[in-house]
């Protein structure tokens, strides 16, 4: 006996009594109950009580009322207890018990009685019908199982019509057992399963196998979701298809999380184009599949990111790419594709060209595009873009030696003045190699004593008479000869070398002016070109200062030269630099004038004393009327504000008089001098030997 069974109160039914028929039958594997006329259990053996169980508040005592046939038991027993019958059997007689129904056969016959007064008794000799009690039990369990199963079941006939789906089917689908039923799943499908997928699963199916594998379908409401399956066939004892069970899960939101993390993988977060990666994988197919058929690849790199991000900040910074991103997307359609490999280096590729010509047009289409005014913030900004471009198995045959050529090519553009593009060539392996010497040999051109001024007087367009000089730079290279500053300066600002180069020529010059004023006896200026990134140097002024001090040059006999083109890059900073330094006295000049866009507005505010006039406008005078009309604006302009004008680059005598008559009054060119050294100067414009 189980606990359960010791704690049950015990049954309003009699073992049988002393005596009894059921006494007999007390070990009996045959259930036996005696029943009185109005069908209760008055006596049962063991058997019964097995057989019939549950002993509620009801208990056994009632049990085989409990049916349908319950009137047709009535009427036997009172005939039987009438003594009309002795005995009488009752197939099939299907009682319902605590959620179970199963089918017995009764014999039942009259015992004889002394005649009590509560009538007759009967003795029913109870057997299982058909084991259907079992089978109901485990039928049960297995539809409970099924039914409540936290996968979703589908059982189809042998044609896989839907016999039957469980209620996970209908919470993931939508579609109850009645729309579903005698329907082929296929009205699942999404469209997206590869065929493949289905001949597979058919196949494996008739093969009498059980497959597994995600397929892709649409619920009810037309929304997607990814089903992992399992199917098996099931066979009868033939070894015949019967029916087709389906287990299946929900796994959307783990492909979704898969997916997302694919994405990640191969797709730049912030502009969602494909990432380095992305681009490797692409670049790859592309050199094995060896089309016959032009592809190209276009290495993108903004101009002045850097400078936009550090003053505007990152913010501003992801706008802007964001904002390229998108303008590239609109004109790279695939088969082309465009990728960020990272920072403000962008690529694409384009595949199949029939010319060189095609691959000229998408560039030209995406500096013309990304030259469009952009808002960014209150902003409103231009972005330019260099780049370089290397032709996919032609210029070279593996990712890294076209990244390289490409980047090549890219720092071409940049060379030749930004906002352009440049196909790379094998003489650029040559020139990187060089430019990589030389910026190794510039590092000690200094301790070398390689370095060397020189200096082009200013003269007065009138007299003749020298008024000032320009310092400009040197480098006399043990093998290379001379390189031009135009050349070695760029490079000492990428390199930060130009901090100490800088420094020496300031120094330099201001230690010479002293020696030209002493010669001469005369108040010369001496002008000295600062670079962009001296201009960023938060010491400058006090570097300035030291080099007055150390000197004893007057601060008003030193002018510094900044570039139209860098004080325009970043006004605000431009303004508070050019302050300082004229607070410390001495004399500001912007160089190149003409050339860098400002406007007048702009003009009015800078703390500048002198402009110089490009020597581009100066070369063409007198036969371009545009740049006589120029020129004259200009020294107009400049004698409005009140500052002084000079003129680069006079190489004529109609150029010399152009501009002393429309009111320019110093100048500098090879009509006068080139830049000399210092003795030269020295003994051509000091006083004459004793
Ligand atoms: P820049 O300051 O505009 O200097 C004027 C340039 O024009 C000099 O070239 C000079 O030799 C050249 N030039 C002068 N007169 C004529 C002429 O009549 N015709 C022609 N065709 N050219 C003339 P250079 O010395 O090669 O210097 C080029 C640039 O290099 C300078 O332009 C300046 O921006 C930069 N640079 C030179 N020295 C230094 C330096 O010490 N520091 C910095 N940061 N930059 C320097
Ligand atoms: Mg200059
Ligand atoms: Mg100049």
């Amino acid at each position: 006996m189980t606990s359960k069974e010791q704690e049950t109160p015990a049954p309003s039914v009699r073992l049988a009594d002393t005596g009894s028929p059921i006494e007999a039958l007390a070990t009996s594997p045959v259930a036996a109950c005696l029943l009185d006329a109005q069908g209760h259990c008055i006596e049962a053996n063991p058997a019964f009580l097995t057989l019939i169980p549950g002993f509620d508040e009801c208990g056994p005592r009632d049990s085989l009322l409990h049916s349908e046939q319950a009137a047709q038991l009535l009427g036997s027993l009172k005939a039987l207890t009438a003594g009309t019958l002795s005995c009488q059997t009752l197939q099939h007689y299907r009682i319902q018990h605590d959620g179970c129904a199963w089918e017995l056969q009764l014999h039942l016959s009259a015992v004889p009685t002394a005649g009590g007064a509560d009538g007759g008794r009967v003795l029913a000799l109870v057997q299982d019908d058909s084991g259907q009690r079992q089978r109901d039990l485990e039928l049960k369990q297995l539809t409970n199982a099924v039914e409540n199963s936290g996968s979703a079941i589908v059982i189809t006939d042998a044609d896989g019509s839907i016999q039957y789906v469980n209620t996970r089917f209908t919470d993931i689908t939508g579609y109850s057992l009645n729309e579903v039923i005698g329907r082929q799943p296929s009205f699942l499908k999404s469209g997206n399963t590869p065929r493949e997928v289905y001949d597979e699963l058919w196949s494996t199916i008739r093969r009498h196998h059980k497959w597994r594998g995600t397929l892709h379908n649409r619920r009810k409401d037309g929304s997607y979701y990814w089903s992992l399956q399992s199917i098996s066939p099931i066979l009868d004892e033939n070894g015949t298809l019967t029916n087709i069970v389906s287990v299946s899960d929900d796994i959307t939101q783990i492909k979704e999380h898969q997916q997302q993390m694919e994405r990640l993988a191969f797709f730049d977060p912030l502009t969602d184009l494909g990432n380095r990666r992305h681009f490797r994988d692409q670049l790859e197919e592309l050199l094995r599949a060896r089309s016959d058929h032009i592809s190209a690849l276009l290495l993108l790199d903004l101009d002045h990111f850097k400078k936009i991000n550090d003053t505007m900040g990152h913010e501003a910074g992801d706008t802007l790419l964001r904002t390229v991103a998108n303008r590239l997307r609109f004109c790279i359609n695939a088969p082309h594709s465009v990728y960020r490999l990272g920072g403000d280096e962008f690529t694409v590729l384009l595949t199949d060209l029939n010319s060189i010509d095609r691959i000229r047009d998408y560039a030209d289409d995406i500096i013309e595009l990304l030259a469009q005014p952009l808002d960014i913030g209150t902003h409103q900004m231009q972005v330019t873009v260099s780049i370089g471009i290397t032709l996919i198995g032609i210029d070279a045959m593996d990712v890294s030696s076209l990244l390289r050529n490409a980047d090549l090519a890219m720092y071409r553009a940049r060379h030749v003045g930004r906002n352009t593009y440049q196909f790379y060539s094998p003489e650029m392996n040559a020139e990187a190699r060089r430019a990589l010497t030389l910026e190794h040999d510039l590092r000690q051109a200094l301790d070398r004593r390689e370095l060397q001024l020189v200096y082009q007087p200013q003269i007065d367009l009138h007299s003749g008479q020298m008024v000032g000089m320009e310092a400009l730079l040197r480098w006399h290279h043990p093998i290379e000869g001379a390189i031009s500053p135009v050349e070695f300066i760029p490079m000492a600002e990428e390199t930060g070398l130009i901090i100490p180069i800088g420094r020496w020529v300031l120094a330099q010059a201001c230690r010479d002016a002293q020696r030209v004023r002493a010669a001469l006896n005369r108040p010369l200026r001496v002008a000295v070109n600062l670079s962009a990134r001296q201009f960023d140097d938060l010491g400058l002024e006090q570097m300035v200062r030291t080099c007055l001090a150390d000197t004893g040059l007057p601060a008003e006999a030193l002018e510094l030269e900044i570039t139209e083109g860098l004080m325009m890059e970043n006004f605000e900073t431009s303004m508070t630099v050019l302050s300082q330094l004229k607070r410390a006295g001495v004399t500001l000049a912007i160089d190149d004038f003409g050339t860098g866009y400002s406007s007048l507005s702009y003009l009015k505010k800078m703390p500048v004393h002198v402009l110089k006039i490009d020597r581009s406008f100066v070369q063409d005078i007198p036969d371009d009327r545009d740049d006589l009309a120029i020129t004259s604006t200009i020294i107009l302009m400049a004698r409005q504000l009140g500052l002084q004008v000079l003129a680069e680059g006079i190489e004529t005598e109609e150029q010399r008089q152009f501009l002393l008559a429309s009111g320019c009054r110093v100048g500098q060119g090879f009509l006068f001098d080139r830049p000399l050294p210092l003795p030269e100067l020295l003994k051509r414009y000091g006083p004459a030997p004793v």
